[in-house]
C-alpha cells in the first residue's frame, strides 16, 4: 500500500469512526444541549373586553417540583387510593391513570404495575440516604410527594427495560393523551435536573399533557413559555399564567368552568375549554 492510499485510508476510518461516535452522543441524547434550543411559544389567544375574576378553588395539576423549587413537609397531596388498591394518589390522577391502565389491559394485553407513587417528605429522607444525592432528590424535591407521579412497569420490564416493552414504548409516546407526560426526557437533565426515566409519569392534565408530550418539551420549558396576564390558544382551549389571585380574564369565558393550579413558583396557571 502506498503513503496515499493509506492516507486515504486512515481518514476514511476517522470519518467513520467520528459519525458513529456522533450518532451515538445524539442517540443517547447527549448532545441535545449543545444543539440550538427551539423557542416554544403557543399562538396567542385575541380577545376584547375583560371581566374581574377570582378563582374558588385550585387543581394541583401544574405544581412544579425540581431541584429549585420545593413543597413544605405538610403539602397537602389530596391522597386517596387508587381503585381497590392500597396504592396511595393524589385524587385527581387516579381516574386518568385508570384510562391508561385500562386501555393496556384492554388492547396490549399486559398489566401495568405502579411501584412508586406518592412518598411522604420523610419517606424522601429515606429514600435520599438509601439511593444518594445522584439519582434521588431532596425531601420536599421530589414530585412523587404530590401523589400526581408514578414510577410504573411490567413484568420483565422494571426501571430502563421499561421503554423495551411494548407497554413502554405506548405509554412513553401516548400518555400526552390521558393527561401525563414523561417528566424525564432523554437527554434534558440540563433542565430538568435528572437523566431520562422513561418509568416516571407525571399527571398535569389536558391540554397541557398534549401540549408537553406533542412539542418534546419539559414542564419547565412548558411554564417557562408564558408570559404573564397574555392568553394562549391550543386547540379548544386558552390558557394563561397569572400573578396574583384577583385577575382580568376573557369577558367570554365568564361563565365557562376556569381551572386554575398553583404552578409553585409563585404564579398562577388558569385554563379553560372555550368550545
Ligand atoms: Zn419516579
Amino acid at each position: 500500500m502506498n503513503t496515499k492510499s493509506r492516507v486515504l485510508m486512515i481518514i476514511t476510518i476517522a470519518v467513520v469512526l467520528i459519525t458513529l461516535a456522533l450518532g451515538y452522543l445524539y442517540y443517547t441524547g447527549a448532545l441535545k444541549k449543545y444543539l440550538p434550543k427551539k423557542e416554544f411559544k403557543l399562538e396567542e389567544y385575541q380577545y376584547t373586553d375583560t371581566v374581574i375574576y377570582s378563582p374558588k378553588e385550585y387543581v394541583p395539576n401544574l405544581v412544579l417540583v425540581n431541584n429549585e423549587w420545593g413543597i413544605d413537609r405538610d403539602y397537602d397531596s389530596q391522597l386517596e387510593y387508587y381503585r381497590d388498591t392500597d396504592v396511595l394518589m393524589n385524587k385527581y390522577a387516579i381516574e386518568p391513570y385508570g384510562q391508561l391502565s385500562d386501555y393496556i389491559k384492554e388492547n396490549l394485553n399486559d398489566k401495568m404495575f405502579v411501584s412508586s407513587t406518592y412518598r411522604s417528605y420523610e419517606d424522601q429522607e429515606r429514600v435520599l440516604g438509601e439511593e444518594g444525592e445522584e439519582v434521588a432528590a431532596k425531601p420536599g424535591h421530589s414530585e412523587h410527594q404530590t401523589g400526581l407521579a408514578m414510577d410504573v412497569y411490567v413484568k420483565y420490564h422494571a426501571g430502563m427495560g421499561f421503554i423495551d416493552s411494548e407497554v413502554g414504548k405506548y405509554v412513553n409516546s401516548h400518555c400526552g393523551e390521558y393527561g401525563f407526560i414523561i417528566r424525564y426526557p432523554q437527554g434534558r437533565k440540563d433542565v430538568t435536573g435528572f437523566d431520562y426515566e422513561p418509568w416516571h409519569i407525571r399527571y398535569v392534565g389536558h391540554p397541557h399533557s398534549d401540549i408537553i408530550m406533542s412539542n418534546d418539551l419539559t414542564l419547565e420549558e412548558y411554564l417557562g413559555s408564558f408570559e404573564w396576564f397574555k392568553w394562549y390558544q391550543y386547540g379548544d382551549y386558552i390558557i394563561s399564567l397569572q400573578k396574583k389571585s384577583l385577575f382580568e380574564i376573557p369577558a367570554e369565558i365568564a361563565d365557562k368552568e376556569i381551572f386554575c393550579s398553583d404552578d409553585n413558583r409563585g404564579d398562577i396557571i388558569c385554563w379553560c375549554k372555550i368550545k
